[in-house]
């Protein structure tokens, strides 16, 4: 867990870039920060591994004090990725997830498994990508070899400063579906930046919007669409496609009897999209729902449509 306890720094040049932030970030969290450029959401995340310094106020890591930490102990514990990876140009791949196992002295087996898992995680087979050079890797298969180096160390906490904003609209889709799915499996705290809201409502948790400093809101990103405080939320989520979202199945289950389901029908994870929802939906008049790998009812058309029905009427979904 990350707290953050009235934190605010001030630039030696007089420049207020966080200003008096109370945050909590829950253990296995993806906590999107998001918001116009210059409203502090850098400085927020190197705050957490001590890359700047804090002027005011405390930020603690499962209950102390990040001062309190070895700086080294700290920052191998924390993965962190930018936005332009600087992978080590004269290293290969391999040496290049290995550089925080190796500071931590892991043994030589240990790396060698770990980076061909890391590498079959995002679907690069370990025998050709191992012994290249980042130059021989394409902008997306370098950021997804950032994004594994932050891991290798298996690290409980990982910081990413816009990771994919560099990407194509192809390979960043790719990279936010591998990063969820690496989520609901290693359950690590995430703490994403970005400034691209479809991007921060499909893989937020919660989101928390910042503006000149300073926290607007924090929530899910149901709460965001259905319940912004302001215009400038309002404003900043704008047109989305609501039917991208992923939303909770959950309450939409008919019945929460596992053995309704039968092995024909179609089984959808609880936090899908209404999209996919309905697709599944439109072939089958009844979905199985999964949750954390097991399965936990059924979804019915009839149970859907009532659903969205009375969402229409409170004034969702429009
Ligand atoms: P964001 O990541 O949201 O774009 P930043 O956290 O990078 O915002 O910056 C917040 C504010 O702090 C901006 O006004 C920026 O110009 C200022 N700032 C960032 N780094 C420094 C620095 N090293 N010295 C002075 N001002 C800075
Ligand atoms: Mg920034």
């Amino acid at each position: 867990m990350i707290q953050f306890e009235n934190v605010s720094k001030r630039f030696d040049d007089g420049t207020t870039a966080v200003k008096s932030v109370n945050l909590t970030i829950n253990q296995g969290e993806f906590f999107v920060l998001i918001g116009p450029s210059g409203s502090g959401k850098t400085t927020t995340l190197k705050m957490i591994n001590r890359l700047i310094n804090i002027s005011d106020g405390t930020i603690f890591i499962n209950g102390k004090k990040i001062s309190d930490y070895d700086i080294h102990e700290l920052r191998w514990n924390i993965g962190y990725v930018l936005q332009q990876i600087a992978l080590f140009p004269h290293m290969t791949i391999e040496e290049n997830i290995a550089v925080v196992p190796e500071m931590k002295k892991w043994n030589k087996e240990k790396i060698g498994k770990r980076v061909d898992e890391l590498l079959e995680m995002v679907g690069l087979e370990p025998k050709v990508y191992k012994p290249r050079k980042p130059i021989e890797l394409s902008g997306g298969q370098q950021q997804r070899i950032g994004v594994v180096r932050a891991l290798a160390a298996d690290p409980e906490i990982i910081l990413m400063d816009e990771p994919f904003s560099a990407l194509d609209p192809i390979s960043r889709e790719k990279l936010q579906d591998d990063i969820l799915k690496l989520q609901k499996t290693i359950k690590k705290t995430i703490v994403f930046v970005t400034h691209d809201m479809q991007e921060a409502l499909k893989l937020g948790d919660r989101i928390c919007i910042m503006k000149d400093g300073e926290i607007v809101q924090v929530g899910t990103p149901n709460e965001l669409i259905y319940h912004p405080i302001n215009d400038f939320v309002r404003e900043f989520i704008g047109k989305t496609d609501r039917t991208a979202l992923h939303f909770n199945l959950e309450v939409v289950l008919s019945n929460t009897n596992e053995d309704n389901i039968d092995e024909k029908m179609k089984i959808l994870t609880v936090h899908s999209s209404l999209e996919q929802t309905l697709e599944a939906l439109a072939e089958q008049d009844q979905i199985g729902v999964e949750k954390d790998g097991k399965l936990i009812g059924t979804v019915t058309r009839q149970s859907l449509i009532q659903h969205l029905s009375s969402s229409l009427k409170e004034g969702e979904y429009q």
